[in-house]
C-alpha cells in the first residue's frame, strides 16, 4: 500500500511538470518515421504475476485474442525472463555466471512458450529487472539462450528496477548507457531493438532514440481519460520513436472493470491519442479475469445456477426453530449445512422442508475423534512417526478397509434416515491443520501422512517397489526413504486414497437417494500454493474430485489466513478453471485463530462480495452461530445480496 502511494505521489508530481498546453494533442508524426513493425497487441508475463499459470498454450491464446481486437496487429508479449532477486537478477533458465548478482533457476521456464510464439507469429520482448546486476552480461546470457527464436524482437529493461532493489523507482538511464546496451543487443542480431520501461519521462535517456522503444507502465490512474492523457504525453515526448503501454493493472480496475471490453476500448483510445504506439500489453496481474482460460472441450458446462445458493453452516441449535428459519428467510439464506446431530432432529427437518430451506448433511470422513478414542491404532502416522494430531485436529489413517467400510455404511445409513437434499463431505483429505499454515510456510514444514505400516506396505506393493530393510516397523525410516526417492508416486497414492473414498461414499449415498446433491469441502489451496501441497500434503486433487460431486466448496477463510478479500475470488476462479463441479466458496463470519483481531463488518462485506463474483455458485457462511451474534453482519448479508439482485 505504501509503495503504491509513494509511487502515485511521484507520478502526480511528474504529470504536473510534464503537462503543458496541448499536451494531450496527438503526437506529430513526421515523414519516414513509420516503424517497420506492425502493432503488437498482447500481454506482459511474469512468473509472479497471475494467481496461477495455465501454461504456454494459454499465453498463446491470450496474445491471439488480444491481437484479434486490433486489425493489422500481431500478437505480442513482454516476457519477463529475469526478475529482481536480492541485490541482483535471477534468470529463469539454467546457466552460469561468475557474477553473484546474476543467478539462474534449475529449469527452463521459457522455451516451450517461445516455441508456440514462433509458430504463431508473435513479437516477443525478453525483459529483465536488473537490480544491481550489470546489463551487458544479462543481455548476452538471455539472447544467447533465446536468440534462435524468430519471435524474439529484442531485449527490455525495467528501469524501475535498474540500480534499485528496495523500491520500483530506478535510476535514470543516460545516453551512453542506452547506446552501450543497444550495441550489446545488436551484436547478437542487428535487427533487434531495446526497450526501456518506466512511468517517468525523465528516467529515459535524454536524446538517444534510434533503436529504442519506450514503454510506459503507469498505473493508479483515476479514469480512462486520465490514462489516455498521460500516455499521449509519453508518446509525444519520444515521437517519432515507437512507444508501448502496459495496461490492466488492478489499481485501475475500478474504472476499467466497467468497460464492456476493457482491452479493446483502452487500446483504441490509446491508439487514437498516441499514433507512434507499437505495443499494447495487458498485464498478467489481472489477465485471468479478462482473458479467462478456456475450458477443455471435455468439461461439462458448469456455469453458476440461475439463483446462487446462499447457505449457512450450523452445528447445533437450542432456541426457537420458527425464529431461526424466519431469520434465515429475512437474510435470503436458502440452504442449511447441518451436523448429523441437528439434521437428525425431526422438527428441524420438518421446518426446513416447510420453509423451502435445502438441507445438506455434513459428514466428516477422516476426522473421527470417537473412533480414535476407541481405537488409537487407527491414527494416521506422520513422517516423524507420531500420531496425526495437532490440537483438536486428529486424523484417521485413510487406507484402513474396515474404517472406510464403516464410514461409507454409516453415511449411507444417515442419508436413508435423514433424507437430506444434499450431502456435504468434510475432512475428505489427509491430515493437515491448514487453518494454521502460515502464508509463507515451506512445503517441508507441512505434515506428510500416513506412514503407518499398512500404508507403507500397500504403497510399495502398488508402486511395484521393494521396501528397504527396516521400513516396516519404522515410519521414520519409511518416510525418509519414500520422500527422498519416490515422492511423486507417494503423492499419487495419497491422491488415490482420497479420490477412491469420495467415489465410494458418493456411490453408496446415491444408491440410497439418487438425486442427492454432493458437496466436497476443499482445502483453500490453489495448485501452486506451498509447492503443490494441495495434492502432496492434503491429497486433494480438485479436478478429479470435481468429477464425483456437484459442488467443490473451498473454505476461503480469508481473515484467518491473513489474505485480502480478492484472494477468495482467486481461489474460486482457479478451482473453477479445471472443475467439472460448481464452485461454492465458504467464508468465515467471525474471528477464528486470531484472538483479539476481530473480523470487521467492512472486511466481511468485502469478503462476501468477492465470494459471490462469477464464477461462484453462491456462498456458505461459517457459521450461523457467529452470524446470529452479530446484527451488523446480518445487515451486511442483506445489503450485499440486495445489491446483487439489483445488479443482475
Ligand atoms: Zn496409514
Amino acid at each position: 500500500m505504501s509503495l503504491v502511494s509513494i509511487r502515485r505521489a511521484t507520478l502526480l508530481t511528474a504529470a504536473l511538470v510534464a503537462a503543458g498546453p496541448g499536451a494531450a494533442r496527438p503526437a506529430a508524426q513526421g515523414p519516414g518515421t513509420t516503424s517497420p513493425r506492425p502493432l503488437a497487441a498482447g500481454f506482459r508475463y511474469s512468473a509472479y504475476g497471475p494467481d496461477y499459470d495455465p501454461g504456454p498454450g494459454y499465453w498463446r491464446q491470450v496474445g491471439e485474442r488480444m491481437a484479434g481486437r486490433f486489425p493489422g496487429s500481431v500478437p505480442g508479449a513482454v516476457w519477463i525472463v529475469g526478475r529482481l532477486k536480492g541485490q541482483g537478477c535471477e534468470l529463469s533458465f539454467p546457466g552460469k555466471s561468475a557474477d553473484p548478482l546474476i543467478q539462474f533457476t534449475d529449469e527452463d521456464a521459457n522455451d516451450a512458450a517461445l516455441d508456440l510464439f514462433d509458430a504463431a507469429g508473435f513479437q516477443v520482448w525478453l525483459q529483465v529487472e536488473p537490480g544491481n546486476a550489470p546489463l551487458e552480461p544479462l543481455i548476452r546470457l538471455v539472447l544467447d539462450r533465446y536468440g534462435h527464436h524468430p519471435s524474439v524482437v529484442g531485449f527490455g529493461v525495467d528501469v524501475e528496477w535498474y540500480r534499485s532493489v528496495e523500491r520500483p523507482e530506478g535510476k535514470a538511464v543516460t545516453d551512453p548507457e542506452a547506446r552501450a546496451w543497444l550495441a550489446a543487443v545488436r551484436s547478437r542480431n542487428p535487427r533487434y531493438g531495446l526497450f526501456l520501461k518506466h512511468w517517468l519521462i525523465e528516467m529515459m535517456p535524454p536524446t538517444v532514440r534510434e533503436g529504442l522503444t519506450f514503454i510506459d507502465d503507469s498505473q493508479i490512474l483515476p479514469s480512462l481519460d486520465a490514462m489516455v492523457d498521460e500516455f499521449a504525453r509519453w508518446a509525444k515526448a519520444f515521437a517519432p520513436a515507437p512507444v508501448g503501454f502496459q495496461i490492466g493493472y488492478d489499481s485501475d480496475r475500478p474504472w476499467w472493470e466497467k468497460l464492456d471490453d476493457p482491452p479493446a476500448e483502452i487500446g483504441r483510445r490509446i491508439l487514437e491519442a498516441a499514433p507512434n504506439t507499437r505495443g499494447l500489453y495487458w498485464v498478467d496481474f489481472s489477465i485471468l479475469d479478462v482473458f479467462p482460460p478456456e475450458r477443455p472441450a471435455w468439461a461439462t458446462p458448469t456455469g453458476p445456477p440461475a439463483r446462487p445458493l446462499i447457505g449457512v453452516k450450523i452445528y447445533e441449535h437450542g432456541g426457537d426453530l420458527d425464529a431461526l428459519f424466519a431469520a434465515w428467510s429475512a437474510l435470503g439464506i436458502d440452504a442449511a449445512f447441518a451436523s448429523a446431530a441437528l439434521a437428525d432432529r425431526r422438527d428441524f427437518r420438518a421446518k426446513a422442508a416447510e420453509r423451502g430451506v435445502r438441507l445438506f448433511l455434513i459428514a466428516a470422513v477422516f476426522y473421527d475423534p470417537k473412533a480414535l478414542a476407541e481405537d488409537p491404532s487407527l491414527f494416521a502416522i506422520t513422517a516423524e512417526g507420531e500420531p496425526a494430531r495437532q490440537e483438536w485436529v486428529e486424523f484417521v489413517c485413510p487406507s484402513r478397509p474396515d474404517y472406510r467400510a464403516r464410514r461409507v455404511a454409516a453415511t449411507a445409513e444417515a442419508v436413508r434416515r435423514i433424507r437430506p437434499d444434499g450431502l456435504s463431505l468434510d475432512f475428505m483429505r489427509h491430515f493437515v491443520f491448514w487453518e494454521k499454515v502460515p502464508r509463507r510456510a515451506a512445503l517441508e514444514s507441512l505434515p506428510n501422512t500416513c506412514f503407518c505400516d499398512r500404508c507403507v506396505a500397500s504403497f510399495a506393493r502398488r508402486a511395484g517397489l521393494e521396501l528397504p530393510r527396516g521400513a516396516i516397523g519404522s515410519p521414520r525410516a519409511a518416510a525418509s526413504w519414500i520422500l527422498a526417492e519416490h515422492e511423486a508416486a507417494w503423492t499419487e497414492w495419497k491422491v488415490d486414497l482420497i479420490d477412491s473414498m469420495a467415489a465410494e461414499l458418493v456411490a453408496a449415498a446415491r444408491a440410497v437417494k439418487p438425486d442427492l446433491e454432493i458437496v466436497l469441502h476443499a482445502v483453500p489451496w490453489r495448485p501452486l500454493d506451498y509447492g503443490g501441497a494441495v495434492r502432496r500434503i492434503a491429497g486433494q486433487d480438485h479436478e478429479r474430485l470435481s468429477t464425483r460431486v456437484d459442488y467443490l466448496s473451498p473454505m476461503t477463510y480469508a481473515h484467518m489466513l491473513r489474505r485480502p478479500p480478492r484472494w477468495i475470488r482467486s481461489v474460486v476462479r482457479t478451482l473453477a478453471a479445471t472443475s467439472h463441479a460448481r464452485v461454492l466458496p465458504s467464508i468465515q463470519v467471525q474471528e477464528a485463530y486470531r484472538p483479539g483481531e476481530a473480523l470487521s463488518a467492512e472486511e466481511f462485506a468485502r469478503d462476501l462480495r468477492e465470494a459471490l463474483r462469477t464464477p461462484s455458485a453462491g456462498v456458505v457462511f461459517w457459521s450461523w452461530d457467529g452470524l446470529a451474534r452479530e446484527p451488523d453482519k446480518q445487515a451486511v448479508v442483506k445489503a450485499v445480496l440486495a445489491e446483487r439482485a439489483v445488479g443482475r
